[in-house]
């Protein structure tokens, strides 16, 4: 943070000139605040050397010179997506205004995290009732280790003013695509807000676009070749959105449902969008009023995922030689034991939906039939199938679940609706289903037992986040959405399909470390990660640094408790019952 009277422009200039040519460790002299024209310049962290992580910087335009009208940014969902769609302007116009690498290592770039198709909170931009802020890394430029001045004063006194001209101030914006992604954002997070008392957990509406470009591309896929979404007519819901007025769609109710249809007709790209609607989507995605609960979470099998005294006791039991599976631990687990964990950690954390693709699960987790019932009896086989508790889930614990099942019709008989894919197309045949129940009745043995069991909760000991060795400092830093190393340790979350953006892992990361603070022996995972979330939601994103940075974007308690339970350092205990 940098207090105190801000310096001129001028002065600037003229540090400029005298480190010119100098080592690069002068640029340091640049820390500070420096007043402009339309806006205060702020130099927050100078880079050690040209390859090194680049500066890091801050401009602050008064909402005088800015003019953002207040209905832009009047509630959280337009702030929010106010936010996002000027960290999208600051980016392009760094694209369009900057003149690129100059020197060594990252010499003369500027930039701001790249968004991609959610619309998240990001501490890139703030926006509030007197200024806008935008948050961006420079690399100051150097030919070897050598300042290079010249360059950097192009970079302060031409690229980065126009920069912020173009996108920091309102009447330069198209106010058209400005509304636009404020009253998407608004109308998704309003039809995500009224799920529930339409008895749904999810909602898509008609003509939207599921299908991505590529598996590596989430860009919608090219509107000349994919099947716009329509609902089938028995499920079809309509609700007025605040913007778009009278939308119509098809509506999940809670309970069981079935993704059914053959192989490439469109049953995981339907329960992608699913998993992914738990967050805004920009205009043109496809997806922008494809919204799921909030509490929605993807499981899947794991295989080697480490797991930390898990009860998993309404899946597994019974182990041979004896092993328990109450507080059960592994570094290693299998495909099943580790669906299991994923499936009991997230009901742990208070998921209200499970959403379960074929394609990623543990066959032997998801049903056995009759004839491996016959050869193998239940008291020789330690698993309880899914099949045998999806519906105490959502019974007794008023958990729902969509599962995708191409291969068996067993599912039918817990199914309270059953949705077939056809060429992309979904239909409703939960009454065709029951009559095939009916007419081919399953042999199955119910091996649920009575009820689902207990979910336990889980107290993190202290030591689980300390992950600095003494005397040292902690090296956090992240590698990709779904790899990040601490200290020593790597944290691999590549099963975490849910986590979409960088800033998200970023955020995640810096969260683990943030946490310690609350994790004192006796608050449960659960509390710890509320808190941090509370914390969050009140102070914003900032929280989680004590260095100001634009990188975070906001995440899901889920998320965050499922990279504490893939911590090599988590130990916990259990919660004593009672
Ligand atoms: P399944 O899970 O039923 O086997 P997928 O969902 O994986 O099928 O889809 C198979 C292929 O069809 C994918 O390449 C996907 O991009 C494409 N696809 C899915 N939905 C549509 C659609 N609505 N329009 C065009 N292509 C689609
Ligand atoms: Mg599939």
């Amino acid at each position: 943070m940098v207090e105190g009277k801000p310096k001129s422009r001028e002065e600037l200039k003229r540090t400029l000139k005298r480190i010119d040519g100098k080592g690069y460790k002068f640029y340091r002299s640049l820390k500070g605040c420096y007043a402009w024209p339309k806006y205060l310049l702020y130099v927050d962290h100078v880079q050690s050397d040209p390859f090194a992580p680049p500066s890091r910087l801050r401009v602050r335009v008064p909402q005088k010179v800015a003019g953002f009208p207040k209905d832009t940014y009047h509630n959280k969902s337009r702030e929010i997506a106010l936010r996002d769609f000027l960290t999208r302007c600051f980016h392009d116009a760094c694209k369009k205004f900057c003149g690129g690498k100059r020197g060594t290592g990252n010499s003369g770039l500027i930039t701001i995290e790249k968004p991609g198709q959610e619309i998240l909170e990001r501490n890139s931009v703030i926006v509030n009732e007197s200024f806008v802020e935008a948050r961006f890394t420079a690399g100051l430029p150097a030919h070897g280790r050598r300042i290079d001045g010249k360059t950097a004063e192009t970079m302060f006194s031409k690229e980065i003013p126009r920069i912020v001209e173009q996108s920091l101030i309102f009447q330069n914006l198209d106010g058209e695509k400005l509304y636009e992604h404020v009253e998407v954002a608004e109308d998704a997070d309003y039809l995500r807000s009224r799920l529930e008392e339409m008895g749904l957990i999810a909602f898509v509406a008609d003509g939207s676009i599921l299908p991505r470009a590529s598996g590596v591309d989430p860009r919608p896929m090219d509107r000349r070749l994919a099947v716009p979404f329509r609902s089938p007519e028995s499920l079809r819901v309509k609700v007025e959105l605040p913007n778009r007025g009278l939308v119509t769609g098809m509506g999940i109710p809670k309970g069981v449902t079935l993704i059914v249809g053959g192989g490439y007709h469109g049953k995981s790209t339907l329960l992608k969008a699913l998993e992914l609607g738990v967050y805004n989507h920009i205009p043109g995605d496809g997806r922008e009023l494809v919204v799921t609960n909030p509490s929605a979470v993807k499981v899947r099998a794991e295989d080697g995922r480490r797991i930390e005294q898990v009860n998993l006791t309404p899946f597994i039991s019974n182990l041979p030689r004896g092993q328990t599976t109450e507080a059960f631990s592994t570094e290693n687990a299998s495909g099943s034991t580790s669906q299991a964990a994923n499936i009991i950690e997230a009901l742990e954390m208070g998921a209200k939906v499970l959403l379960i693709d074929e394609d990623t699960s543990a066959t032997n987790l998801m049903f056995r039939d009759r004839r491996m019932q016959e050869l193998v009896p239940k008291d020789r086989e330690p698993i309880t199938t899914f099949i045998d508790k999806v519906r105490q889930l959502y019974l007794e614990k008023d958990v729902s679940t969509v599962i995708v099942v191409g291969s068996s019709g067993e599912y039918f008989d817990v199914a309270d609706c059953v949705i077939c894919m056809v060429e992309y197309v979904p239909y409703d045949l939960t009454r065709e289903a029951r009559k095939v129940a009916e007419k081919y009745p399953s042999e199955r043995r119910q091996e649920g037992g009575e009820s689902f069991g207990e979910v336990v909760s889980r107290i993190p000991l202290p030591q689980s986040f300390r992950f600095r060795r003494p005397g040292r400092k902690l090296k956090a830093s992240v590698k990709g959405v779904h790899l990040a190393r601490l200290g020593d340790h790597v944290l691999n979350l590549w099963a975490l399909e849910q986590l979409v953006d960088i800033g998200q892992t970023r955020a995640i990361v810096d969260a683990l470390v943030y946490a310690g603070k609350y994790a004192d022996g006796k608050r449960s995972l659960r509390e710890i990660v509320e808190q941090v979330l509370r914390d969050i939601e009140e102070k914003g994103l900032d929280v989680l640094s004590p260095k100001i940075s634009g990188g975070y974007a906001a995440f899901r308690k889920f998320e965050l408790a499922a990279a504490i339970n893939r911590l090599p350092t988590l130990k916990v205990r259990l919660e004593r019952k009672g």
